[in-house]
């Protein structure tokens, strides 16, 4: 089965062709991932409407790419895969618009992705981990503790109550003049600075459960920010260092803390399967990726993660999650509609587990 999938619910727009045959490892026949970040540069942050129209003249240009790639043609593709939701409205449609034209015009089939699905599954795609497994999502817009049951059965243990991990990362990096996405250069930054001279808070450590809160972050960033400022008249390199390093500290030991809790209760549910995977953007970040490590090793747990290009947004990962759902039945038609918000364990309660 090859299948063709198309992910543009952000600001990167990105094709790829996964082939799977009977029960072999699936393989990663192309990703391409074209970026938007020096279009929406000037203005600090993703500006919906320039995204949608990028993705609309990219999406052409990234599936040409991935079929040359692999060396294909379209009539070699068996079905379509494509980000329904969620994400930034106009995005996605652009996505579900191109995947339906090509399913009907190739008279293939057509499955929709949930964004957050891909994210969960790569570990799967990856390193053919079996269900069930403990999954720490972290990315942009969400922070989520999920048991992976199956391909569309998670159930959510907990996760952040306001902001994102990578929406501090790239807030941080706003606030200290770092270029965008800030995950990458805070990391740098921090890995040159002391995380001891600034003491940012640890939120909800001092609650039960696996729930976070990352918005106080910022603001106290922000204040210590200022403080500097107004001593010496402006930031040092190394003040700026410093502060990422106290900034990234801060968020590892919530994420370290939080996921030893979340470990415990999956461990008690399923002794027989000790597993941690991480996936989504954030899930790139090196000291987050060590401090995990060790939290599993302590727990006689194995700990899988991405390689970093598919930690952050890409195509495969959409390909593969509707491979999953493909082989399990699931198909969809032209009535596919495009999901801005689409929380990814259905019983979750509507606030809790997104950021956005
Ligand atoms: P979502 O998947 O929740 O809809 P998204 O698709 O925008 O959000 P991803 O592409 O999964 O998010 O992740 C992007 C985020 O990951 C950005 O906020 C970016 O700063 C962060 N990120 C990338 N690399 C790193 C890193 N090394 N350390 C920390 N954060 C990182
Ligand atoms: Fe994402």
């Amino acid at each position: 089965l090859t299948i063709l999938g198309l992910e543009s619910s952000c600001d990167d727009t990105a094709a790829a062709i996964i082939r799977q045959s009977g029960t072999d490892a699936p393989e990663i026949l192309a990703s391409v991932v074209h970026g938007q970040t020096e279009l929406h540069a000037p203005f600090g942050g993703v500006v919906p409407e320039i995204a949608a129209r990028a993705h609309a003249e990219k999406l052409d240009i990234c599936i040409e790419e991935a079929l040359a790639a692999s060396n294909l043609t379209l009539p070699e593709i068996d079905a379509i895969a494509v980000t329904a939701g969620p994400g930034l409205i106009g995005g996605v449609l652009s996505g579900v618009m191109c995947a339906k034209g090509l399913a009907t015009g190739l008279a293939i089939p057509l499955v929709g992705v949930n964004h957050l699905a891909g994210h969960a599954l790569t570990p799967r795609l990856t390193d053919q981990i079996t269900f069930p497994y403990l999954m720490l999502l972290v990315s942009g817009g969400h922070c989520q503790f999920l048991i992976a049951h199956g391909p569309e059965s998670f159930s959510r243990l907990g996760g952040t109550i306001d902001d994102a991990p990578g929406e501090a990362f790239d807030k941080t990096a706003r606030l200290l003049g770092l270029p965008q996405p800030g995950g990458p250069s805070v990391q740098a930054e921090a890995e040159k600075g002391d995380p001891k001279r600034f003491r940012f808070p640890r939120p909800l450590l001092d609650r039960p459960g696996c729930d976070m809160s990352f918005s106080g972050l910022k603001t106290a960033l922000l204040r210590a920010r200022d403080a500097v400022i107004a001593e010496k008249g402006g930031l040092t390199k190394q003040d700026r260092a410093d502060l990422c390093a106290g900034f990234q500290s801060a968020v590892v030991d919530v994420l370290a803390e939080k996921t030893r809790r979340a470990l415990e209760l999956y461990l008690a549910e399923n002794p027989g399967k000790p597993v941690l995977a991480v996936a989504g953007g954030v899930a790139a970040n090196t000291a987050i990726r060590a401090r995990l490590e060790t939290i599993c090793a302590e727990n006689v747990t194995t700990f899988t993660a991405p390689p970093l290009h598919l930690c952050t947004d890409n195509a495969a990962m959409i390909a593969y999650a509707g491979l999953e759902r493909f082989r399990a039945g699931a198909k969809d038609d032209m009535t596919l509609s495009a999901r801005p918000r689409w929380p990814l364990d259905k019983t979750a309660p509507a606030l809790l587990g997104s950021g956005k």
